[in-house]
């Protein structure tokens, strides 16, 4: 999965938690879950992480840097900070520890539809959709 749509996608799941511990947890077990979707990946590391802190800025000003929301999407980054890692690096005969991001268990195929991965434009759509139910009046606690 992008990087984008784990830090929103959770972003926005992490309102649901009260303790920021839970919801980091539950952040890294939907990790998982998105990266069992299949899907298309880009290899724009950079791009991407540019991106993602962006987007962790605009959760933690707007939800506070305490909050549920802002440790779910932590928790939903963290994992793929092994992507750019190279002693992870499967190139340099690394395995990495993530169980999702090794061959089997990475982007699983439709049985009845083995071409079908969720675009990048889909997962854009549904991110910034997160984004928006994300941060849609939440306000860091004890602020206003
Ligand atoms: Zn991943």
């Amino acid at each position: 999965m992008m990087l984008v749509p784990h830090a929103c996608v959770n972003a926005a799941a992490g309102r649901l938690f009260s303790k920021p511990v839970a919801a980091f947890a539950a952040g890294v077990v939907s990790h998982a879950i998105l990266d069992l979707v299949p899907h298309k990946d880009v290899s724009a590391h950079k791009a991407e992480g540019l991106l993602v802190l962006i987007m962790l800025g605009l959760i933690g000003t707007s939800c506070g840097l305490k909050s549920p929301a802002f440790w779910c999407a932590m928790g939903g980054v963290l994992p793929d900070v092994e992507q750019v890692l190279p002693w992870t690096d499967p190139k340099r005969g690394r395995h990495r520890w993530f169980p999702t991001h090794n061959r089997p268990f990475h982007s699983l195929q439709v049985p009845w539809a083995p071409e079908y991965r969720v675009r990048l434009l889909a997962q854009t759509g549904v991110s910034m959709m997160a984004l928006v139910a994300a941060t849609y009046r939440c306000r860091p606690a004890g602020s206003g």
